[in-house]
Protein backbone atom coordinates (compact mmCIF):
# COMPACT_ATOMS: atom_id res chain seq x y z
CA UNK A 1 0.00 0.00 0.00
CA UNK A 2 2.74 2.34 0.79
CA UNK A 3 2.85 5.21 -2.19
CA UNK A 4 6.43 5.48 -3.60
CA UNK A 5 6.75 8.77 -3.53
CA UNK A 6 6.44 8.90 0.68
CA UNK A 7 9.48 8.64 2.67
CA UNK A 8 7.50 6.10 5.08
CA UNK A 9 9.28 7.21 8.05
CA UNK A 10 8.00 11.21 8.07
CA UNK A 11 4.66 12.42 8.78
CA UNK A 12 3.41 14.37 6.09
CA UNK A 13 3.20 17.60 7.63
CA UNK A 14 -0.01 19.72 7.66
CA UNK A 15 -0.78 23.19 6.95
CA UNK A 16 -1.15 25.80 9.56
CA UNK A 17 -1.69 29.50 9.47
CA UNK A 18 1.27 31.54 10.11
CA UNK A 19 1.82 32.42 13.56
CA UNK A 20 2.16 36.43 13.40
CA UNK A 21 -1.15 36.26 10.91
CA UNK A 22 -3.32 34.09 13.44
CA UNK A 23 -2.10 35.52 16.77
CA UNK A 24 -4.38 37.95 15.85
CA UNK A 25 -7.51 36.33 14.54
CA UNK A 26 -10.16 33.54 15.85
CA UNK A 27 -9.81 31.72 12.33
CA UNK A 28 -8.63 27.91 13.14
CA UNK A 29 -5.23 27.30 13.31
CA UNK A 30 -4.67 24.16 11.89
CA UNK A 31 -5.96 24.08 8.14
CA UNK A 32 -5.59 20.16 8.14
CA UNK A 33 -4.51 17.83 5.05
CA UNK A 34 -5.82 18.26 1.43
CA UNK A 35 -7.08 14.48 -0.25
CA UNK A 36 -4.05 13.71 -1.48
CA UNK A 37 -1.93 14.63 1.44
CA UNK A 38 -4.56 12.27 3.56
CA UNK A 39 -4.10 9.65 1.09
CA UNK A 40 0.15 9.93 1.23
CA UNK A 41 -0.18 10.30 4.88
CA UNK A 42 -2.37 7.33 5.19
CA UNK A 43 -0.17 4.95 2.83
CA UNK A 44 2.44 5.23 5.63
CA UNK A 45 0.32 3.38 8.00
CA UNK A 46 1.73 -0.73 8.40
CA UNK A 47 -1.69 -2.25 8.99
CA UNK A 48 -0.84 -4.26 12.23
CA UNK A 49 -2.04 -7.17 12.26
CA UNK A 50 -2.15 -6.90 16.23
CA UNK A 51 -2.74 -2.99 16.12
CA UNK A 52 -1.45 -0.98 19.59
CA UNK A 53 -3.47 2.24 18.19
CA UNK A 54 -6.79 0.63 18.28
CA UNK A 55 -6.14 -0.32 22.38
CA UNK A 56 -5.02 3.42 22.47
CA UNK A 57 -8.04 5.09 21.86
CA UNK A 58 -10.36 4.97 24.14
CA UNK A 59 -13.72 4.27 22.12
CA UNK A 60 -11.67 1.52 20.25
CA UNK A 61 -11.77 3.23 16.42
CA UNK A 62 -10.99 0.67 14.21
CA UNK A 63 -7.93 2.83 13.40
CA UNK A 64 -6.09 0.48 10.52
CA UNK A 65 -9.52 -0.10 8.98
CA UNK A 66 -10.58 4.03 8.64
CA UNK A 67 -6.88 4.64 7.48
CA UNK A 68 -6.67 1.85 4.46
CA UNK A 69 -10.01 3.47 3.22
CA UNK A 70 -8.43 6.77 3.14
CA UNK A 71 -5.05 5.57 1.21
CA UNK A 72 -7.66 3.93 -1.25
CA UNK A 73 -9.05 7.56 -1.34
CA UNK A 74 -12.77 5.63 -0.69
CA UNK A 75 -13.10 8.59 2.34
CA UNK A 76 -17.20 7.88 2.33
CA UNK A 77 -16.28 4.08 3.51
CA UNK A 78 -13.68 5.81 5.84
CA UNK A 79 -16.36 7.53 7.61
CA UNK A 80 -18.96 4.64 8.03
CA UNK A 81 -15.92 2.31 10.06
CA UNK A 82 -15.07 5.60 11.97
CA UNK A 83 -18.98 6.23 12.63
CA UNK A 84 -19.45 2.93 14.12
CA UNK A 85 -17.63 3.99 17.03
CA UNK A 86 -17.51 7.77 17.45
CA UNK A 87 -20.07 9.88 16.78
CA UNK A 88 -17.59 13.09 17.48
CA UNK A 89 -15.07 12.49 14.75
CA UNK A 90 -14.40 16.00 13.68
CA UNK A 91 -13.87 16.79 17.07
CA UNK A 92 -11.72 14.23 17.75
CA UNK A 93 -9.52 14.68 15.52
CA UNK A 94 -8.69 18.25 16.33
CA UNK A 95 -8.47 17.76 20.26
CA UNK A 96 -8.10 14.25 21.53
CA UNK A 97 -4.40 14.77 22.99
CA UNK A 98 -3.40 11.82 20.37
CA UNK A 99 0.28 11.89 21.10
CA UNK A 100 -0.36 9.99 24.15
CA UNK A 101 -3.16 8.07 23.22
CA UNK A 102 -3.36 6.12 19.80
CA UNK A 103 -0.45 7.99 17.84
CA UNK A 104 1.52 7.22 21.22
CA UNK A 105 1.55 3.54 20.88
CA UNK A 106 1.68 3.44 16.94
CA UNK A 107 4.31 0.70 15.74
CA UNK A 108 5.42 3.08 13.03
CA UNK A 109 6.49 5.59 15.77
CA UNK A 110 9.43 3.41 17.14
CA UNK A 111 11.73 4.53 14.10
CA UNK A 112 10.30 6.59 12.74
CA UNK A 113 6.91 9.55 13.10
CA UNK A 114 3.73 8.05 14.36
CA UNK A 115 1.35 8.11 11.85
CA UNK A 116 -1.11 11.26 12.11
CA UNK A 117 -4.24 9.58 13.38
CA UNK A 118 -5.78 11.99 14.39
CA UNK A 119 -5.32 14.27 11.45
CA UNK A 120 -6.42 11.80 9.50
CA UNK A 121 -9.57 11.23 11.54
CA UNK A 122 -10.10 15.29 11.14
CA UNK A 123 -10.01 14.92 7.65
CA UNK A 124 -12.36 12.00 6.86
CA UNK A 125 -15.24 13.94 9.43
CA UNK A 126 -14.60 16.77 7.65
CA UNK A 127 -15.27 15.26 4.34
CA UNK A 128 -17.81 13.61 5.55
CA UNK A 129 -19.40 16.97 6.88
CA UNK A 130 -18.79 18.40 3.47
CA UNK A 131 -20.22 15.90 1.00
CA UNK A 132 -23.19 15.54 3.20
CA UNK A 133 -22.70 11.62 4.59
CA UNK A 134 -25.24 11.83 7.99
CA UNK A 135 -25.69 9.01 9.89
CA UNK A 136 -29.28 7.16 9.49
CA UNK A 137 -32.04 6.73 12.47
CA UNK A 138 -33.26 3.74 13.31
CA UNK A 139 -37.09 2.67 11.48
CA UNK A 140 -38.88 2.57 14.86
CA UNK A 141 -38.44 3.13 18.30
CA UNK A 142 -38.85 0.84 20.95
CA UNK A 143 -40.91 3.35 22.69
CA UNK A 144 -38.38 3.19 25.92
CA UNK A 145 -37.73 6.94 27.22
CA UNK A 146 -34.15 7.50 28.60
CA UNK A 147 -33.02 10.87 29.74
CA UNK A 148 -29.91 12.16 29.32
CA UNK A 149 -28.15 15.30 31.53
CA UNK A 150 -25.95 17.57 29.70
CA UNK A 151 -25.27 17.69 26.16
CA UNK A 152 -21.72 17.68 26.24
CA UNK A 153 -19.31 15.28 24.89
CA UNK A 154 -20.63 12.09 27.73
CA UNK A 155 -24.13 13.20 27.17
CA UNK A 156 -24.33 13.28 23.52
CA UNK A 157 -22.22 9.87 22.70
CA UNK A 158 -24.43 7.98 25.49
CA UNK A 159 -28.09 9.56 23.68
CA UNK A 160 -26.59 8.58 20.23
CA UNK A 161 -25.52 5.07 21.23
CA UNK A 162 -29.12 4.62 22.69
CA UNK A 163 -31.00 6.12 19.96
CA UNK A 164 -28.82 3.56 17.87
CA UNK A 165 -30.41 0.86 20.01
CA UNK A 166 -33.91 2.34 19.55
CA UNK A 167 -34.47 3.89 22.86
CA UNK A 168 -36.39 7.82 23.01
CA UNK A 169 -33.79 9.69 24.08
CA UNK A 170 -34.47 13.23 25.35
CA UNK A 171 -30.96 15.33 26.45
CA UNK A 172 -31.55 17.88 29.12
CA UNK A 173 -29.11 21.16 28.59
CA UNK A 174 -28.98 23.74 31.15
CA UNK A 175 -27.22 25.88 28.25
CA UNK A 176 -28.95 27.79 24.92
CA UNK A 177 -26.56 25.71 22.86
CA UNK A 178 -25.76 22.17 23.16
CA UNK A 179 -21.66 21.08 22.99
CA UNK A 180 -20.99 21.27 26.61
CA UNK A 181 -16.75 22.31 26.74
CA UNK A 182 -16.86 22.00 23.07
CA UNK A 183 -19.33 24.59 22.52
CA UNK A 184 -18.52 27.42 25.83
CA UNK A 185 -14.80 26.33 26.73
CA UNK A 186 -12.64 25.42 23.32
CA UNK A 187 -12.24 28.58 21.05
CA UNK A 188 -12.91 28.76 17.98
CA UNK A 189 -9.32 28.69 16.90
CA UNK A 190 -9.32 25.40 17.94
CA UNK A 191 -12.39 24.17 17.28
CA UNK A 192 -14.94 25.90 15.14
CA UNK A 193 -18.43 25.65 16.33
CA UNK A 194 -20.74 26.95 13.94
CA UNK A 195 -19.14 24.51 10.99
CA UNK A 196 -17.50 21.42 13.05
CA UNK A 197 -19.19 21.15 16.50
CA UNK A 198 -23.05 21.96 15.40
CA UNK A 199 -22.84 19.75 12.50
CA UNK A 200 -21.26 17.01 15.30
CA UNK A 201 -24.51 17.90 17.61
CA UNK A 202 -27.11 17.84 14.86
CA UNK A 203 -25.82 14.17 13.57
CA UNK A 204 -27.06 13.54 16.98
CA UNK A 205 -30.20 14.83 16.08
CA UNK A 206 -30.29 13.27 13.29
CA UNK A 207 -30.28 9.57 15.13
CA UNK A 208 -33.76 10.71 16.39
CA UNK A 209 -32.26 12.69 20.15
CA UNK A 210 -34.33 15.16 21.06
CA UNK A 211 -32.59 18.07 22.56
CA UNK A 212 -33.92 20.53 24.99
CA UNK A 213 -32.01 23.56 25.76
CA UNK A 214 -33.01 26.00 28.82
CA UNK A 215 -33.30 22.74 31.10
CA UNK A 216 -31.26 22.75 34.49
CA UNK A 217 -31.83 20.10 36.04
CA UNK A 218 -32.15 20.11 39.73
CA UNK A 219 -34.15 23.34 39.23
CA UNK A 220 -36.25 23.30 36.35
CA UNK A 221 -37.24 19.66 37.20
CA UNK A 222 -35.63 17.04 39.51
CA UNK A 223 -34.26 13.41 38.37
CA UNK A 224 -37.18 12.24 40.76
CA UNK A 225 -39.76 14.08 39.03
CA UNK A 226 -38.20 13.16 35.89
CA UNK A 227 -38.36 9.26 36.66
CA UNK A 228 -41.66 8.93 38.67
CA UNK A 229 -44.07 11.65 36.97
CA UNK A 230 -42.48 11.77 33.10
CA UNK A 231 -42.14 8.13 32.53
CA UNK A 232 -38.06 8.39 32.09
CA UNK A 233 -37.32 4.81 32.84
CA UNK A 234 -33.66 5.74 32.92
CA UNK A 235 -31.26 8.49 33.22
CA UNK A 236 -27.72 9.26 32.40
CA UNK A 237 -25.74 12.31 34.13
CA UNK A 238 -23.51 13.82 31.64
CA UNK A 239 -23.40 16.97 33.62
CA UNK A 240 -19.49 17.82 33.56
CA UNK A 241 -17.44 19.88 36.17
CA UNK A 242 -18.03 23.42 35.50
CA UNK A 243 -17.09 25.13 38.86
CA UNK A 244 -13.98 26.95 38.61
CA UNK A 245 -11.41 26.60 41.39
CA UNK A 246 -9.91 29.42 42.85
CA UNK A 247 -6.30 30.26 44.80
CA UNK A 248 -7.76 31.97 47.54
CA UNK A 249 -4.90 34.57 48.07
CA UNK A 250 -5.04 37.85 48.67
CA UNK A 251 -6.82 40.36 46.16
CA UNK A 252 -8.32 37.42 44.25
CA UNK A 253 -11.80 39.30 44.37
CA UNK A 254 -10.74 42.58 42.38
CA UNK A 255 -12.37 43.42 39.12
CA UNK A 256 -10.16 42.25 36.55
CA UNK A 257 -9.98 38.96 38.14
CA UNK A 258 -11.83 35.95 35.64
CA UNK A 259 -12.30 32.32 36.08
CA UNK A 260 -10.78 30.73 32.71
CA UNK A 261 -14.42 29.43 32.48
CA UNK A 262 -15.97 32.58 32.61
CA UNK A 263 -13.78 34.28 30.59
CA UNK A 264 -13.78 31.70 27.58
CA UNK A 265 -17.62 30.95 27.61
CA UNK A 266 -18.13 35.04 27.11
CA UNK A 267 -15.72 34.66 24.22
CA UNK A 268 -17.06 31.34 22.71
CA UNK A 269 -20.77 31.42 23.53
CA UNK A 270 -21.32 34.81 23.84
CA UNK A 271 -19.21 35.93 21.33
CA UNK A 272 -17.55 38.77 22.88
CA UNK A 273 -14.95 38.71 20.10
CA UNK A 274 -17.01 40.16 17.92
CA UNK A 275 -18.25 43.54 17.51
CA UNK A 276 -21.42 42.87 15.95
CA UNK A 277 -22.22 41.38 19.07
CA UNK A 278 -23.67 42.92 21.93
CA UNK A 279 -22.01 41.03 24.70
CA UNK A 280 -18.61 42.46 25.25
CA UNK A 281 -15.74 41.73 27.42
CA UNK A 282 -13.47 43.81 28.90
CA UNK A 283 -9.96 43.39 27.26
CA UNK A 284 -7.06 43.13 29.39
CA UNK A 285 -3.81 45.11 27.80
CA UNK A 286 -1.33 42.76 30.01
CA UNK A 287 -3.04 39.73 31.56
CA UNK A 288 -1.24 37.15 33.64
CA UNK A 289 -3.27 33.72 33.17
CA UNK A 290 -2.23 31.04 36.04
CA UNK A 291 -2.03 27.23 35.57
CA UNK A 292 -0.69 25.02 32.61
CA UNK A 293 -3.46 23.10 31.06
CA UNK A 294 -5.12 23.31 27.83
CA UNK A 295 -7.78 25.65 29.12
CA UNK A 296 -4.96 27.86 30.57
CA UNK A 297 -3.37 27.85 26.69
CA UNK A 298 -6.58 28.70 25.74
CA UNK A 299 -7.22 31.53 27.93
CA UNK A 300 -3.97 32.74 27.36
CA UNK A 301 -4.43 32.51 23.55
CA UNK A 302 -7.51 33.98 23.59
CA UNK A 303 -6.22 36.82 25.74
CA UNK A 304 -3.44 36.95 23.19
CA UNK A 305 -5.88 37.59 20.03
CA UNK A 306 -8.01 40.72 21.71
CA UNK A 307 -4.41 42.33 22.03
CA UNK A 308 -3.61 41.50 25.23
CA UNK A 309 0.36 40.79 25.93
CA UNK A 310 -0.10 37.69 27.77
CA UNK A 311 1.55 35.86 30.41
CA UNK A 312 1.32 32.31 31.37
CA UNK A 313 2.29 31.92 35.32
CA UNK A 314 2.70 28.18 36.33
CA UNK A 315 4.14 26.56 39.29
CA UNK A 316 6.63 24.03 37.90
CA UNK A 317 7.90 23.38 35.27
CA UNK A 318 7.74 22.95 31.08
CA UNK A 319 8.18 18.83 31.66
CA UNK A 320 5.15 19.00 33.92
CA UNK A 321 2.28 21.39 32.19
CA UNK A 322 -0.20 19.48 31.91
CA UNK A 323 -1.63 20.86 28.58
CA UNK A 324 -0.98 19.07 25.31
CA UNK A 325 2.14 19.83 23.35
CA UNK A 326 0.80 21.01 20.22
CA UNK A 327 -1.18 23.75 22.35
CA UNK A 328 2.20 24.76 24.40
CA UNK A 329 3.71 24.95 20.70
CA UNK A 330 1.26 27.17 19.09
CA UNK A 331 0.87 29.32 22.18
CA UNK A 332 4.94 30.30 22.33
CA UNK A 333 4.73 30.24 18.53
CA UNK A 334 2.10 32.79 18.62
CA UNK A 335 4.21 35.14 21.79
CA UNK A 336 2.98 34.01 24.75
CA UNK A 337 5.01 34.86 27.28
CA UNK A 338 5.81 31.98 30.10
CA UNK A 339 6.59 32.15 33.73
CA UNK A 340 7.16 28.73 34.67
CA UNK A 341 8.56 28.16 38.60
CA UNK A 342 6.42 31.02 39.74
CA UNK A 343 3.50 31.34 41.68
CA UNK A 344 1.05 34.04 42.62
CA UNK A 345 0.92 35.02 46.26
CA UNK A 346 -1.06 38.18 45.60
CA UNK A 347 -3.15 40.17 43.36
CA UNK A 348 -2.09 43.77 43.76
CA UNK A 349 -4.96 46.05 43.35
CA UNK A 350 -5.65 50.32 42.28
CA UNK A 351 -7.20 52.56 44.68
CA UNK A 352 -10.89 51.71 42.60
CA UNK A 353 -10.04 48.34 43.42
CA UNK A 354 -9.16 47.49 40.13
CA UNK A 355 -6.36 44.93 39.29
CA UNK A 356 -2.77 46.17 38.56
CA UNK A 357 -0.47 43.63 39.04
CA UNK A 358 0.38 40.78 40.66
CA UNK A 359 3.36 39.35 43.78
CA UNK A 360 4.87 35.92 42.04
CA UNK A 361 7.05 33.51 44.46
CA UNK A 362 9.70 31.76 42.43
CA UNK A 363 9.51 28.27 42.57
CA UNK A 364 12.05 25.00 42.54
CA UNK A 365 11.03 21.58 41.88
CA UNK A 366 11.21 18.94 45.22
CA UNK A 367 10.54 15.33 45.60
CA UNK A 368 7.66 13.91 43.67
CA UNK A 369 3.94 14.05 45.19
CA UNK A 370 1.35 11.99 45.15
CA UNK A 371 0.30 12.86 41.48
CA UNK A 372 3.51 11.41 40.59
CA UNK A 373 5.24 15.02 39.46
CA UNK A 374 7.68 16.74 41.60
CA UNK A 375 6.31 18.68 43.76
CA UNK A 376 6.96 22.79 43.74
CA UNK A 377 8.68 24.39 46.85
CA UNK A 378 8.81 28.03 46.91
CA UNK A 379 12.24 29.96 47.31
CA UNK A 380 12.46 32.44 50.57
CA UNK A 381 12.59 36.17 49.84
CA UNK A 382 11.92 35.56 46.04
CA UNK A 383 8.64 37.56 45.35
CA UNK A 384 8.44 39.99 42.49
CA UNK A 385 5.59 41.76 40.82
CA UNK A 386 4.37 41.36 36.97
CA UNK A 387 2.32 44.26 36.14
CA UNK A 388 -1.00 43.26 34.30
CA UNK A 389 -4.44 44.32 34.59
CA UNK A 390 -6.30 41.26 34.24
CA UNK A 391 -5.96 37.85 35.79
CA UNK A 392 -7.63 34.84 34.72
CA UNK A 393 -7.57 31.91 36.46
CA UNK A 394 -7.27 28.36 35.21
CA UNK A 395 -6.66 26.04 38.16
CA UNK A 396 -8.58 23.02 37.37
CA UNK A 397 -12.78 23.14 38.04
CA UNK A 398 -14.85 20.31 40.23
CA UNK A 399 -18.71 19.19 39.48
CA UNK A 400 -20.91 21.66 40.60
CA UNK A 401 -23.36 20.20 42.65
CA UNK A 402 -26.70 21.32 42.16
CA UNK A 403 -27.70 17.36 40.68
CA UNK A 404 -26.51 15.43 43.51
CA UNK A 405 -27.74 17.97 46.20
CA UNK A 406 -31.44 17.63 44.86
CA UNK A 407 -31.14 13.29 43.59
CA UNK A 408 -31.94 11.14 46.30
CA UNK A 409 -29.36 8.68 47.43
CA UNK A 410 -26.85 9.60 44.59
CA UNK A 411 -23.33 8.98 46.56
CA UNK A 412 -20.52 11.85 45.61
CA UNK A 413 -17.09 11.72 46.63
CA UNK A 414 -15.15 14.21 48.49
CA UNK A 415 -14.48 16.01 45.46
CA UNK A 416 -18.19 16.09 44.90
CA UNK A 417 -17.67 14.06 42.01
CA UNK A 418 -20.74 11.04 41.40
CA UNK A 419 -19.47 7.41 42.20
CA UNK A 420 -20.07 5.12 39.09
CA UNK A 421 -19.05 1.64 37.83
CA UNK A 422 -16.20 2.77 34.91
CA UNK A 423 -17.31 -0.24 32.84
CA UNK A 424 -21.31 0.52 32.55
CA UNK A 425 -22.02 3.77 34.66
CA UNK A 426 -23.97 2.30 37.30
CA UNK A 427 -24.52 4.94 40.46
CA UNK A 428 -25.67 4.38 43.48
CA UNK A 429 -29.24 4.76 42.59
CA UNK A 430 -31.18 2.44 40.59
CA UNK A 431 -31.97 3.39 36.92
CA UNK A 432 -29.42 6.18 37.34
CA UNK A 433 -25.90 6.21 35.24
CA UNK A 434 -23.13 8.55 34.72
CA UNK A 435 -20.19 9.62 33.11
CA UNK A 436 -17.41 12.07 31.94
CA UNK A 437 -16.66 15.11 34.11
CA UNK A 438 -19.11 14.79 36.53
CA UNK A 439 -17.73 11.20 37.99
CA UNK A 440 -13.76 11.78 36.67
CA UNK A 441 -13.39 15.50 37.62
CA UNK A 442 -12.35 17.69 34.44
CA UNK A 443 -10.53 15.35 31.60
CA UNK A 444 -10.60 14.72 28.10
CA UNK A 445 -13.27 14.99 25.55
CA UNK A 446 -12.67 11.16 24.19
CA UNK A 447 -12.59 9.56 27.89
CA UNK A 448 -16.07 11.14 28.60
CA UNK A 449 -16.65 9.95 25.23
CA UNK A 450 -15.79 6.44 26.07
CA UNK A 451 -17.66 7.03 29.72
CA UNK A 452 -21.09 7.80 27.56
CA UNK A 453 -20.69 4.45 25.84
CA UNK A 454 -20.39 2.82 28.78
CA UNK A 455 -23.48 4.54 30.13
CA UNK A 456 -25.25 3.27 27.44
CA UNK A 457 -24.34 0.09 26.98
CA UNK A 458 -25.11 -0.04 31.53
CA UNK A 459 -28.09 1.32 30.66
CA UNK A 460 -29.08 -1.01 27.71
CA UNK A 461 -28.60 -3.98 30.15
CA UNK A 462 -30.68 -2.53 32.74
CA UNK A 463 -33.60 -2.10 30.88
CA UNK A 464 -33.29 -5.09 28.64
CA UNK A 465 -33.66 -7.16 31.78
CA UNK A 466 -35.96 -4.89 33.53
CA UNK A 467 -39.70 -6.04 33.70
CA UNK A 468 -42.21 -3.90 33.62
P1 LIG B 1 -19.15 18.98 29.51
O1 LIG B 1 -18.48 19.13 28.21
O2 LIG B 1 -18.80 19.95 30.59
O3 LIG B 1 -20.72 19.02 29.27
C1 LIG B 1 -21.62 19.02 30.35
C2 LIG B 1 -22.89 19.71 29.93
O4 LIG B 1 -23.85 19.54 30.98
C3 LIG B 1 -22.72 21.20 29.74
O5 LIG B 1 -23.26 21.57 28.49
C4 LIG B 1 -23.50 21.81 30.89
O6 LIG B 1 -24.11 23.06 30.55
C5 LIG B 1 -24.56 20.75 31.16
N1 LIG B 1 -25.09 20.76 32.51
C6 LIG B 1 -24.42 20.93 33.68
N2 LIG B 1 -25.26 20.89 34.72
C7 LIG B 1 -26.50 20.69 34.20
C8 LIG B 1 -27.79 20.59 34.79
N3 LIG B 1 -27.96 20.68 36.10
N4 LIG B 1 -28.86 20.42 33.97
C9 LIG B 1 -28.70 20.34 32.61
N5 LIG B 1 -27.49 20.44 32.02
C10 LIG B 1 -26.40 20.61 32.80
N6 LIG B 1 -10.24 17.86 26.37
C11 LIG B 1 -9.55 17.30 25.35
O7 LIG B 1 -9.66 16.11 25.15
N7 LIG B 1 -8.73 18.05 24.57
C12 LIG B 1 -8.64 19.40 24.71
O8 LIG B 1 -7.91 20.03 23.96
C13 LIG B 1 -9.40 20.02 25.74
N8 LIG B 1 -9.36 21.37 25.92
C14 LIG B 1 -10.17 21.94 26.86
C15 LIG B 1 -10.21 23.34 26.94
C16 LIG B 1 -11.06 23.94 27.85
C17 LIG B 1 -11.10 25.43 27.90
C18 LIG B 1 -11.84 23.15 28.73
C19 LIG B 1 -12.73 23.81 29.75
C20 LIG B 1 -11.78 21.78 28.68
C21 LIG B 1 -10.97 21.16 27.72
N9 LIG B 1 -10.92 19.78 27.59
C22 LIG B 1 -10.19 19.20 26.58
C23 LIG B 1 -11.70 18.91 28.50
C24 LIG B 1 -12.97 18.43 27.83
O9 LIG B 1 -13.60 19.45 27.12
C25 LIG B 1 -13.91 17.86 28.89
O10 LIG B 1 -13.23 16.82 29.58
C26 LIG B 1 -15.18 17.28 28.26
O11 LIG B 1 -15.90 18.29 27.57
C27 LIG B 1 -16.08 16.65 29.32
O12 LIG B 1 -17.28 16.25 28.72
P2 LIG B 1 -18.63 16.11 29.58
O13 LIG B 1 -19.67 15.72 28.58
O14 LIG B 1 -18.37 15.22 30.72
O15 LIG B 1 -18.91 17.55 30.17
FE1 LIG C 1 -7.06 8.73 18.44
FE2 LIG C 1 -8.93 10.23 19.65
FE3 LIG C 1 -9.33 9.39 17.19
FE4 LIG C 1 -9.39 7.66 19.23
S1 LIG C 1 -10.81 9.33 18.87
S2 LIG C 1 -8.37 7.38 17.22
S3 LIG C 1 -7.80 8.54 20.56
S4 LIG C 1 -7.75 10.77 17.82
Amino acid sequence: MANANVDVLKRIPVREQEPLVRAKNFEEVCLGYNAEEAMAEASRCLQCKKPKCVGGCPVSIDIPGFISKVAEGDFEAAAGVIAQSSALPAVCGRVCPQETQCEGVCIRGKKGDPIAIGKLERFTADWAREHNVVPKAPEKTNGIKVAVIGAGPAGLTCAGDLAKLGYEVTIFEALHEAGGVLTYGIPEFRLPKSTVVATEVENVRKLGVKIETNVVIGKSITIDELMDEENFKAVFIGSGAGLPKFMGIPGENANGVFSANEFLTRNNLMKAFRDDYDTPIKAGKKVIVVGGGNVAMDAARTALRLGAETHIVYRRSEAELPARAEEVHHAKEEGIIFNLLHNPVEILTDENGQVKGCIVRRMELGEPDESGRRRPVEVPGSDFEIEADMVIMALGTSPNPLISNTTKGLEVNRWRCIVADEENGKTSREGVYAGGDAVTGAATVILAMGAGKAGAKGIHEYLSGKKD
